[in-house]
């Protein structure tokens, strides 16, 4: 077998999801603060920019920044930003997409006054529709598709900012969560397939808010929490917090399997089912489908904790803490050397040895992407004295890459794209490795609705050939 690490990586294995999106329409109220507070709930969609803009009814002022939001908005920045509704965005960038040009929201002004907007997904018919608007003559200072979403509306047929949405909406293929800032309103629009969440609720006696998980909604005190339906457009203004004709739902929905998996918080709940609870039914799950003699149970921390207790409690093995993760870090590029790359691994982990000696160990992840991280972390439980180390992987073996909005790298890039589990088992150098199966994953899930597996089976719900296979440069 000549699988070889690829040293040219940056030193993350899990999928990029590309952004968080918070809305708050309260007049009176700090609605730039509350705003932000929504967002620190989100920040787990993205760490690279943010951006929060805010109307006063006559304009949109914002500030956005690069880095966490924490650093991007200091009391003083956040000052500045006085009105009746706030649009907020976290963002992960690709590589090279990291300027500040790029950071969400995008403010415009428009014929019908100024227009903001906050995206999450990817617009597959994107490079389509932004040679419509360049042969149109229309001016655009970004290669981003949520720019062409922006300028279309800003030009659409309709009376109301809600009309042009709805005019224009049929136009859009792929994944759109999608908040639009008006000088008086909010507009909450998700795409007819359902791919990324959005969700909506009221605080009492006083607004409305909306964000990309319920999180962020409990975390500000919302009540009466509910998802915008695929399709759905919901306005938030003075006559309240409505839903306006958008389009139908696809008789085939495609909600995102990797939100259960890995993407939301596990405190969020998606598709009527808290996070949580689906994740420990993975585990349990992964525990009837490959069970193995072992002394305990120990998770990739700290997505994976809930899938280790699963499987900890279907396989009445104990769990423990094996490793402890530095939050700090952030994303960390490793020189090309075994020795730094195993310090790089020590940065963001560390192992308790005082758990692990001599004990036959189940390490569960939630997904193995390159399989880099799988190999380090493998060495570094043996090396703090386990005697075997099996890994299980709460999701199946992603074999293609998402053109929905997440970045998963390239085909190539994809470990089980190219190689099989005995192979990668023994690239990672575990004693044994298995993944969940497609059909115990959505038992797990345990819902009737359609779900995108397309990072699983390679069969993507929309068309996707036209596309490059190459590693794509998301803006969402
Ligand atoms: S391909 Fe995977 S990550 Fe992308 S939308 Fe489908 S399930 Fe989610």
């Amino acid at each position: 077998m000549t699988l070889e690490l690829d040293k040219s990586l940056p030193f993350s294995d899990n999928p990029k999801e590309e952004c968080g999106i918070m809305g708050v329409y309260g007049p009176g109220k700090d609605v730039a603060q509350m705003c932000l507070f929504g967002l620190l709930s989100l920040q787990h969609r993205g760490q690279e920019a943010a951006g929060i803009s805010v109307s006063d009814t006559k304009q949109i002022n914002y500030e956005k920044g690069m880095g966490l939001l924490n650093s991007v908005f200091t009391n003083e920045r956040l000052q500045t930003l006085k009105g009746i509704n706030a649009l907020g965005h976290t963002r992960y960038s690709t590589t090279g997409s990291s300027s500040t040009r790029n950071i969400q929201p995008y403010v415009i002004e428009t014929a019908h006054g100024p227009l903001a907007l906050a995206h999450n997904g990817n617009i597959t018919n994107a490079a389509q529709l932004r040679e419509e608007l360049l042969a149109k003559g229309v001016g655009l200072t970004s290669f981003s598709d949520s720019e062409v979403l922006l300028m279309m509306i800003a030009g659409a047929k309709g009376n109301t900012w809600a009309e042009r949405i709805k005019n224009t909406m049929p136009k859009w293929e792929g994944a759109f969560s999608l908040v639009f800032q008006s000088r008086t309103g909010l507009y909450a629009v998700r795409d007819p397939w359902g791919f990324r969440p959005l969700c909506i609720g009221y605080f009492p006696d006083w607004g409305y808010a909306v964000a990309s998980e319920t999180c962020a909604l409990n975390t500000l005190g919302c009540i009466n929490i509910r998802e915008v339906m695929p399709g759905e457009i919901v306005v938030m203004n003075y006559d309240g917090m409505n839903s306006a004709p958008g389009m139908k739902p696809k008789k085939k929905t495609a909600f995102c399997t990797f939100e259960h998996v890995y993407f939301s918080r596990a405190d969020s709940e998606w598709d009527g089912r808290s996070i949580n609870s689906v994740r420990e039914r993975m585990g349990a799950e992964l525990a009837r489908e490959a069970p193995v003699e072992a002394d305990v149970v120990m998770a990739v921390p700290s997505s994976a904790i809930p899938a280790a207790i699963g499987y900890a409690k279907e396989s009445r093995i104990v769990y423990t803490s094996g490793l402890t993760k530095n939050d700090y870090v952030g994303r960390t590029f490793i020189q090309p050397t075994d020795e730094l790359r195993q310090l790089g691994i020590r940065l963001k982990f560390n192992a308790l040895p005082y758990n692990l000696e001599g004990e036959r160990v189940i390490l569960v992840d939630d997904s193995i992407v390159r399989g880099n991280t799988s190999r380090a972390l493998v060495k570094l439980i043996r090396d703090s004295g386990a005697k075997e180390v099996h890994v299980r992987v709460s999701s199946p073996p992603i074999v293609s890459p998402c053109f929905m909005g997440v970045d998963m790298g390239s085909y190539d890039e994809l470990i089980a794209h190219r190689y099989s589990t005995e192979e990668i088992r023994e690239f990672i150098g575990a004693d044994s490795l298995h993944y969940l199966t497609i059909d115990g994953m959505m038992k797990a899930i345990n819902s009737k609705t359609t779900y995108c597996n397309a990072c699983f089976t390679g069969e993507y719900p929309i068309d996707v050939k036209t596309l490059s296979r190459s590693k794509l440069k998301f803006e969402g």
